[in-house]
């Protein structure tokens, strides 16, 4: 089911290029910006009408309205299952908790006697939260991008999922139950390339956004990315990725579960085992035998297990699987060796580091207290997951009194010379020549 490559003896080559042979999808966010374009061209010049075109296309959903009215917010937290209300209330403590030890206060450098440069940290104004529900609900997703959102002091939330054709065109009750719980009333049934496209123009009764964040489909974070500069946006978070650096010590049964367990959000998924023990990669096999037999949404899982983008890695030792872990900077990044404190210290790129057996990817998904929302397709080389920083601008604030622009003005005329613009160097002159 799933396929192996073969990277023993290789580590010796001058300079092993093995981001170029680890598994990746075939159909990417590159490809998907052909599909997306025009959603997002359709939504710019036909805002509403365009939206609810492409809800009945992709969502089977007919809509009169985009808005979620409060009395369904209402009405889906007074029909939250219990036992669903404690599990969120759990995950939004130990979110919260995060978020606000990551605060950044004010920072005030005094650069010389009477010249200070303050970072002021400003939430930005209106952000747009974009929650998966085409798949499955993604109610932890609702956690994961309001908390960051609301302890960064953002002013104005707004948040959209896709619509559902069994709950009457709006999101699923439980996303609207976790929006309600967390305080959060301006909700739109949007989903995919067309909420981003909502978000960046504005559309209807949806006012353009300063910020969009969030996790989707390999259409949503195309959107993204096609619209990034006319919005802020937070990582690229596309279709789910998990990593595991393994050696003999690992239990097969673990390594096998936490592989299918993000094969499960999407066929475009991607898991990968790169293990120094081809003993453990041939009980993982047989693990994945038994336990995908036995899984709910057993198609979807075969069908990213078995794709492009998911495979076991061999490699000699230790070593070479760092190097080919950090090669793939994967969105989730487990490590089952002995030592793993040890090898995780030594990690540079991946969304989020689980150390040892008992730190799955599925508790990061919902309560571990870190951020779900995490850089897919590479980009754990640039990015981080969300945080209270994605919402906060870090703004500097110039303060020099008359002594202080005097001691640095020769400096400044000079640089402002060597660039060919004297006009700056005579905004400068202008301050002391009117003195003389
Ligand atoms: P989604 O909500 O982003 O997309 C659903 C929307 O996609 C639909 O409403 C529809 O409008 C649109 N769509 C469907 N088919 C289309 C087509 N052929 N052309 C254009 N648009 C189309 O996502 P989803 O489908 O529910 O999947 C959730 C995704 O989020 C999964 O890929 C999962 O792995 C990912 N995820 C990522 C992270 C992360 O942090 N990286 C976290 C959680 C989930």
């Amino acid at each position: 089911m799933i396929r192996r490559t073969d990277l023993r003896g290789r580590a010796d080559d001058a300079t092993p290029d093995y981001r170029a042979v680890v598994p990746r999808a075939e159909f990417d966010v590159e490809a998907a910006l052909d599909v997306v374009r025009p959603i997002c061209d359709a939504v710019r010049h036909r805002g509403v009408e365009a939206i609810t075109e492409y809800a009945a296309r992709f969502d089977g959903v007919e809509q009169t309205d985009i808005a979620v009215p409060a009395e369904a917010l209402r009405t889906a937290l007074d029909g939250l299952d219990p036992a669903v209300r404690a599990g969120l209330e759990e995950s939004i403590a130990r979110l919260r908790r995060t978020c606000e030890a990551e605060l950044e206060h004010d920072k005030v450098t005094e650069v010389v006697p009477g010249g200070t440069v303050t970072q002021r940290m400003i939430p930005v104004e209106r952000v747009g939260l974009y929650v998966p529900g085409g798949i499955a609900p993604l109610v932890s997703s609702v956690v994961m991008n309001v908390v960051p959102a609301q302890v960064a002091g953002v002013g104005s939330i707004a948040l959209t999922s896709s619509p559902q054709a069994e709950h009457g065109g709006l999101p699923h009750p439980t996303i609207l139950a976790a929006c309600a719980l967390l305080g959060i009333d301006e909700v739109y049934a949007v989903g995919g390339a067309q909420a981003i496209a909502m978000f960046a123009y504005g559309a209807g009764p949806c006012r353009k956004v300063d910020l969009v964040t969030g996790p989707g489909n390999i259409y949503t974070v195309s959107a993204k990315r096609l619209l990034k500069g006319v919005v802020g946006i937070d990582s690229e978070a596309g279709p789910t990725e998990i990593a595991i650096l393994a050696d003999e010590t690992a239990d097969p049964a673990f390594v096998a579960a936490d592989l299918l367990s993000q094969a499960e959000h999407d066929p475009l998924a991607a898991s990968v085992l790169v293990t120094t023990s081809e003993e453990l990669a041939a009980d993982v096999e047989a693990e994945l035998d038994k336990q995908v037999s036995v899984t709910r949404h057993v198609e979807r899982v075969r069908t990213a297990l078995s794709g492009a983008q998911s495979g076991i890695v061999l490699v000699d030792d230790l070593e070479q699987g760092l190097a080919v872990v950090n090669a793939y900077a994967a969105e989730h990044l487990e490590i089952q060796t002995r030592d793993a404190e040890r090898w995780a210290a030594r990690v540079v790129n991946a969304g989020a580091i689980f150390v040892g057996p008992f730190a799955p990817v599925s508790l990061g998904d919902y309560a571990a207290g870190s951020n779900h929302v995490l850089p897919t397709a590479g980009c754990a080389c640039h990015s981080g997951g969300l945080s209270v920083r994605a919402f906060r601008k870090a703004v500097h604030v110039i303060s020099y009194d008359e002594p202080a622009l005097r001691g640095v003005a020769d400096h400044v005329v000079a640089l402002a010379e060597a660039e060919d613009l004297p006009g700056h160097g005579a905004a400068i002159r202008v301050r002391f020549d009117q003195e003389a």
